[in-house]
Formats: C-alpha cells, sequence, structure tokens
C-alpha cells in the first residue's frame, strides 16, 4: 500500500474512535446541543421514541444529551455511578429523557415499561433494567457494540 493510500485511508477511516472524534468535534464547533449534540443515528433514535411516545399519548422531553466530562464529575453519587470518560453522555451516545406532564411520576410503572421497551425495540440501552435504575436514560454502544466506553475512553483522555 503506497503512503498516500495509507494516509487517505486513515482520513476516511471509520474506525470507533475516528467516528467518534468528528462527532465530538462537531459539536464543539458548531455549539450543538440538544439533539444535535447526539451522534447522528442516536439523534434519529431519539427522535423515534419521541413519536412514538407521542402517538400513544404519553409525552416525553429530552432532558439531557451531551454532557462535558467536568459535568459528569461534578454530578452526585445518587445521580450517576461513572466518573468522566466512562458514560455514554460525553460521547454524544447516550440521552435522559422524562414525562412532559408527570416528569419523573407517571400515573403508572407501565408508563416506565412502556418507554423502555420502545427504546429497547430500537436498539438502545435502557437504564430502566440496571440494578441501581436510570428509568429515564437511554444509550447507544453501536450495532456490533463498536461504541462502548471502554474502547473510547483511553483515546480521549
Ligand atoms: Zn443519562
Amino acid at each position: 500500500m503506497s503512503p498516500f493510500q495509507i494516509i487517505s485511508n486513515w482520513i476516511t477511516s471509520s474506525y470507533p474512535k475516528h467516528v467518534i472524534a468528528q462527532h465530538l468535534a462537531k459539536v464543539a464547533l458548531n455549539g450543538y446541543r440538544g439533539l444535535d449534540a447526539l451522534y447522528p443515528q442516536v439523534k434519529i433514535k431519539a427522535e423515534a421514541l419521541i413519536i412514538k411516545m407521542s402517538e400513544d399519548g404519553k409525552q416525553i422531553s429530552i432532558i439531557e444529551t451531551f454532557r462535558t466530562i467536568n459535568r459528569q464529575d461534578s454530578l452526585s453519587s445518587s445521580v450517576t455511578n461513572a466518573s468522566g470518560l466512562k458514560s455514554y453522555h460525553q460521547y454524544g451516545l447516550s440521552f435522559d429523557v422524562m414525562f412532559k406532564e408527570h416528569k419523573w411520576s407517571p400515573p403508572s410503572e407501565d408508563w416506565w415499561t412502556e418507554l423502555g421497551e420502545a427504546g429497547e425495540a430500537l436498539g438502545l440501552i435502557w437504564g430502566g433494567r440496571w440494578k441501581s435504575r436510570d428509568m429515564g436514560h437511554f444509550e447507544w454502544h453501536g450495532t456490533r457494540e463498536e461504541f462502548t466506553w471502554e474502547k473510547l475512553k483511553p483515546h480521549f483522555e
């Protein structure tokens, strides 16, 4: 392979670390916030989740998407167990929602179950399944688990 080919392959690389680095650069350079700060495939899933829940009369609001390392580290242990770069919020791969009308207290637990299952049907991981449950939290690890924080963190330290 010629040096040119090596360099051009690197530039167009689809290595997970490069893909996420490009996304984070776009977020920073454009000052993206909210849904726009989500990695494109996660943004599409979040939008689909909003529509699905709205169709069922259970409207949700996005409360947080991208989160800086500083902000992650400032959160208390009652909110998160993850320190900076161990949360998918630092990579634009995660978002938190609540119910528009009922916030964190929907009329029944079924509302959370419906929300979680709708997210899972879109290929998202739902925090409501965790031992310390995070009902409004969703994250995405890629289609082949290529975007796990364990794989990404070393490249962003
Ligand atoms: Zn979250």
